[in-house]
């Protein structure tokens, strides 16, 4: 688990290097390829405006002149068909720093959304509402961004503060709900990722769609070997698992941290039409370190005694788990 942890901290400073100024390698690559005048940042390669302008056809033109900004209407749909959300699941630092953050706040200063919430539907109204916007009089700007936040916070570890002194008060207001209210005191710290990110939820659909039809990589979850414990339900940072558990594939981002919380090794990443079973290629080797938690936990913490934890947690219902004693949650986070 604690290499599975690494990888994606690496995978989070990568995404810093590829997306943020002073680096900002893909957006330094195409204002040098294009010979633009603008600084190479993160807004070069918008991934949220252009979902706004998609509806305003008097926006095209300057799409069209600054490329980057063609990124997030065009090509993040067709490779997350091919490949899955590997932009929200490994790559994108707006959401991984939430959520690797959040894991530092003790549970029960968190507010627990897991398997209560399908997000996605709420994810696709706030697309559609912003899209709408500009026809209603309104306008999305980048105030209302995490990934302007994002690119404030990484320019003042670099010494440029620019970004936050010129914060005006609803820029604060937005640093605070997507930092704090939706990030580190929320279950999964990717509270806006799951509710309010236009790019997230179009790479979400074209996840599923490319998991539909056996393209993009998706997680199974084996209901035989599954015992219901409630664990992947309740750390999923997408809020993707829901209390059956079924895995929603618009709203998964493929982090696959499930694959090694799963104290029964019943999670899998298939890539498979979902019309078929996936095959059965045995079981996958089990974490032993989250088992070994896991049991340990189960041990120590009978059902309903564990401080703070909801009773609920401990009663996740599960297909063909009737009349067997419930487990307690194993609670195997990251790191432990
Ligand atoms: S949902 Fe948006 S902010 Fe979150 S990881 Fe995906 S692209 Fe980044
Ligand atoms: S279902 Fe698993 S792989 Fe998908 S977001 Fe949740 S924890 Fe990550
Ligand atoms: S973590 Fe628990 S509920 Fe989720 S698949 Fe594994 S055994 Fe089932």
């Amino acid at each position: 688990m604690r290499a599975h942890l690494l990888r994606r901290v690496v995978a989070l400073l990568v995404g810093i290097g590829l997306f943020y100024a002073p680096l900002a390698l893909l957006p330094r690559l195409l204002v040098l390829a294009t010979g633009s005048p603008l600084i190479a940042d993160t807004h070069r390669i918008c991934l949220r405006m252009p979902f706004e302008w998609a509806l305003q056809p008097w926006m095209y033109r300057t799409m069209v002149e600054q490329p980057g900004y063609l990124i997030a209407p065009l090509l993040l749909p067709v490779l997350a068909l091919v490949t899955g959300p590997l932009l929200c699941g490994w790559l994108c630092p707006a959401g991984a720093l939430t959520e690797l953050l959040g894991r530092l706040v003790p549970d029960r200063l968190k507010l627990s959304v897991g398997g209560r919430l399908d997000p996605t539907p709420v994810r696709l109204g706030v697309l559609a509402g912003m899209m709408l916007s500009p026809w209603l009089g309104g306008y999305v700007c980048c105030t209302f961004c995490n990934f302007t936040m994002m690119q404030n916070l990484v320019s003042a570890a670099f010494g440029d503060l620019t970004g936050l002194v010129a914060w005006s008060s609803f820029g604060i207001v937005t640093f605070v709900v997507w930092f704090f209210a939706l990030g580190l005191l929320v279950e999964g710290g990717r509270g806006w990722c799951n509710l309010l990110c236009p790019a997230g939820a179009v790479i979400g659909l074209a996840s599923a769609l490319g998991a539909r039809v056996g393209l993009a990589p998706r997680i199974r979850i084996d209901h035989e070997a599954c015992v219901g414990c409630g664990t992947c339900t309740t750390r999923c940072p997408a809020w993707a698992i829901s209390t059956e558990p079924e895995v929603n594939p618009a709203a998964c981002n493929l982090c696959r941290d499930c694959l090694f919380l799963c104290p029964e090794g019943a999670i899998r990443q298939v890539r498979t039409r979902r019309t078929g079973r996936a095959p059965d290629r045995g079981r996958r080797p089990v974490d032993e370190q989250a088992r070994v938690s896991g049991a340990a936990r189960q041990l120590a913490e009978p059902p309903q005694s564990a401080p703070g934890r909801p009773e609920w947690r401990s009663q996740l219902p599960t297909p063909g788990t009737a009349g067997r004693p419930i487990l307690a949650l194993p609670r195997c986070g990251l790191g432990e």
